[in-house]
């Protein structure tokens, strides 16, 4: 939390006459739940840790994912929060921000377990969500079967059907099917619009990550006529002169659990793969990817944050002095909640949005986005403004 107050304080400072005021307002989430859930696993009670941050409502209802991930923690959970706050604001979104999570690694638990700590969970926050105040979304180690498993849960302990708490749901559950693709489509129309502007063409490109927003940036991107030279996960990384067969590496990571199994490429590290040579650096994996550790070794002219918060924000400036374009999280990977509007609309009136309407919008959006905010090289300080600027009229109105 103090990383995204520190730089907005030390970044757009002169902005807004009661600034400080209003940093020290957004500093502190309107509500932070913390509980446990204890869980019986192998005949041993663990007590799990959960939480869901509820940052800021001023804009609209609060709106954010709900991760399964060993990393969740508070912190985590309010830097994630605020950083919905942000993204909805900029996509001019009726939302807010909010994020919640539980700390475990689902790799070590079965679907069915899932499902009866998800129960669970939803069964703690009962009185604290709602379709028309608290709605949930996937995230890390977060899936469509979990978004059923929460609008289940929810409806009947309400007694009423509740499609809206939740989007990212199966189609047949007032799901929409583009839900899945929208965020990694949005993060390869962010590239493909930012490439223009800075003008690189044939770009050597890189994905750190294969999960739902690399592979469908991959997917996307490969259909725009890019070739894709280099693909990581959390296994190591492969890079290919000749570039990569996407619908093959899908396959294979199906398959076998992870894209270094793909033949005929050079293998890497996971550290290694981010500091090889490259054009586009595509940051589809976790936090902190890019660090004070390894900033100086970043060779890519453009980066495009596919996950959240993936650069340590105190080096963006070493990043931006290299002369690197850096396209923002909360404006790259907004079309996961952009589409989410449209789901959590169709479980509210029933009215259905069709594929390539929502495809043609997104890529629309975003193009309408990086016009206002590519200006210079800092695309970020540019989204926070916008953003932020919003959030200022509805404070000084307020107090
Ligand atoms: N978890 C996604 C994000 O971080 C989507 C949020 C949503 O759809 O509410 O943006």
């Amino acid at each position: 939390m103090e990383s995204i107050c520190k730089y907005i304080k030390n970044t757009i400072n002169t902005e807004f006459s009661r600034n400080e005021e209003f940093l020290n307002y957004l500093s502190v989430p309107y509500k932070s739940i913390v509980f446990s859930i204890p869980f019986k696993k192998g005949g041993k009670i663990q007590t799990l840790k959960a939480f869901r941050v509820q940052h800021n409502n001023d804009l609209g209802i609060f709106k954010g994912g709900f991760r399964l991930s060993p990393y969740v923690s508070l912190g985590e959970m309010l830097v994630l929060a605020f950083l919905m706050t942000l993204k909805s604001s900029l996509w001019e979104l009726p939302f807010g921000g909010a994020k919640g999570g539980i700390s475990i690694d689902p790799k070590e638990y079965t679907e069915e377990e899932i499902k009866q700590i998800v129960k669970e969970y939803v069964k703690k926050l009962n009185n604290d969500i709602g379709e028309d105040w608290d709605v949930m979304a996937p995230d890390l180690g977060t899936n469509e079967t979990v978004m059923e498993t929460i609008f289940n849960e929810y409806s009947q302990i309400n007694k009423k059907f509740s499609p809206s708490i939740t989007t990212g749901k199966p189609e047949y559950l007032y799901g929409l099917g583009f839900r899945k693709f929208s965020t990694g489509y949005g993060v390869a129309y962010a590239t493909d619009i930012a490439l223009k502007k800075v003008g690189l063409k044939n770009p050597r490109i890189f994905i750190q990550g294969f999960g739902n927003v690399g592979r469908y940036a991959a997917v996307k991107l490969y259909e725009l006529g890019y070739k894709i030279s280099g693909v990581s996960d959390s296994k190591g990384g492969i890079i290919c002169e000749n570039g990569i067969d996407i619908n093959k590496l899908i396959k294979v990571k199906q398959e076998k659990g992870s894209v270094v199994f793909y033949e005929d490429c050079k293998k890497v590290s996971s550290e290694e793969f981010l500091t090889e040579p490259c054009d586009v650096l595509i940051l589809a994996a976790l936090e902190n990817a890019i660090n004070k550790e390894n900033v100086n070794a970043i060779k890519a002219k453009l980066i495009v944050e596919g996950a959240n918060f993936p650069i340590d924000l105190e080096i963006e400036d070493t990043l931006l002095k290299k002369n690197i374009t850096i396209v923002p999280d909360i404006l790259a990977n907004g079309g996961g909640v952009y589409v989410s509007y449209f789901e959590w609309l169709k479980g509210k009136t029933s009215q259905n949005f069709e594929n390539e309407d929502l495809e043609k919008s997104l890529k629309e959006k975003i193009e309408t986005l990086l016009n206002k905010t590519c200006k210079d090289r800092n695309i970020r300080k540019n989204c926070y403004t916008l953003s932020l600027r919003k959030l200022y009229e509805i404070f000084i109105k307020k107090y």
